[in-house]
């Protein structure tokens, strides 16, 4: 690795804060003698929040050995990938192109996204939805020759090098099971590889299905312990109700904890849903992740 890329490492990793776990109290798991840790990954940085600054660090990195000076990625209008996307490449001085799925619109998050100097493209749904297609990446790389592509939510090798670095510096023999949320599946798959021992990972999509996902962890990691469960409360992605608007709002007020609709509050909801309905053995010790995204909080007007 030449100076610059090691200098690069060090600076971000100057942008982390520390992190903490703290323990969460509800009667709930007392009576079933569980214990619940949150492991606080959204107070790593309050812009390039979560999982999201374990994903990116590895993709900025092989941007730099590329060469390449501009960053484009993927994501919706409420995006936590392209909000900390725009950021970081402003910090890093790279420019930023994001390509938004469906009509022009100025959500909170694409507001940020622009005054951190990202461009943005909007793609109607139709197109949107092949963006993992090598054609439709190839015309995307044909139409903008300078930039370093990004998948959507940084799932891609790099992404899942920067996740597999989550439970580093964490004594994970002390917990039973590692619970997160899911969306393309990165942050589950990074953890995976980073586990050798007996410890399970219980993903919880934000999405009402994920067959595919789960053939996938079948396959990649059969000697490992894992479960992945849909979202089968709220109608899948970014579908939100009253019991989780009620539930996200609880859970802050007694935990001093804002989670985020989309991802880790349904990742909670249904942890707890798990242990109510007696899915996780008495005795067990959880180590969940909070994962950031507290920004597309925005998306909901209360
Ligand atoms: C992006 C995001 C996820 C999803 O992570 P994947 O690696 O895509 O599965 C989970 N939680 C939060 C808060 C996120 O912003």
């Amino acid at each position: 690795m030449d100076t610059n890329e090691t200098l690069f490492l060090e600076q971000w990793q100057n942008t982390a804060n520390d992190i903490r776990i703290q323990p969460i109290h509800h009667e709930l798991y007392a009576h079933q003698q569980i214990s619940v840790h949150l492991l606080r990954l959204d107070l790593i940085h309050p812009l390039i929040s979560g999982n999201k600054w374990f994903k990116l660090k590895y993709n900025l990195l092989a941007a730099l050995q590329a060469n390449k000076k501009t960053l484009l990625s993927f994501g919706g209008a409420y995006s936590n990938h392209l909000h900390a996307l725009a950021y970081a490449g402003n910090l890093f001085q790279f420019h930023t192109i994001g390509i938004v799925r469906g009509e022009e619109q100025l959500t909170p998050t694409i507001a940020d996204c622009i005054h951190w100097g990202m461009s943005m493209h909007y793609m109607p749904r139709g197109s949107y939805r092949f963006r993992y297609e090598s054609d439709f990446i190839q015309d995307i790389q044909q139409r903008y020759p300078e930039a370093f592509l990004i998948p959507e939510g940084g799932h891609n090798a790099e992404g899942l090098r920067g996740c597999s670095e989550i439970l580093n510096n964490i004594d994970v023999t002390n917990y039973s099971h590692i619970a997160c949320a899911v969306g393309t599946g990165a942050t589950m798959r990074g953890l995976l590889q980073s586990l050798t021992n007996q410890t399970c990972v219980v993903g919880f999509s934000a999405l009402k299905k994920c067959d595919q996902e789960q053939q996938y962890l079948q396959q990649a990691y059969p000697s490992l312990r894992w479960q992945l469960i849909p979202d089968m409360n709220f109608g899948g992605f970014a579908k939100q109700n009253q019991t989780l608007l009620a539930f996200q709002q609880t859970f802050h007020h007694q935990h001093q904890v804002e989670l985020d609709y989309v991802y880790t509050a349904k990742m909670m909801y249904q942890l707890n849903q798990h242990i109510e309905q007696g899915l996780i053995p008495k005795g067990s010790k959880i180590l969940a992740i909070h994962t950031g995204g507290v920004q597309g909080n925005r998306s909901v007007v209360v």
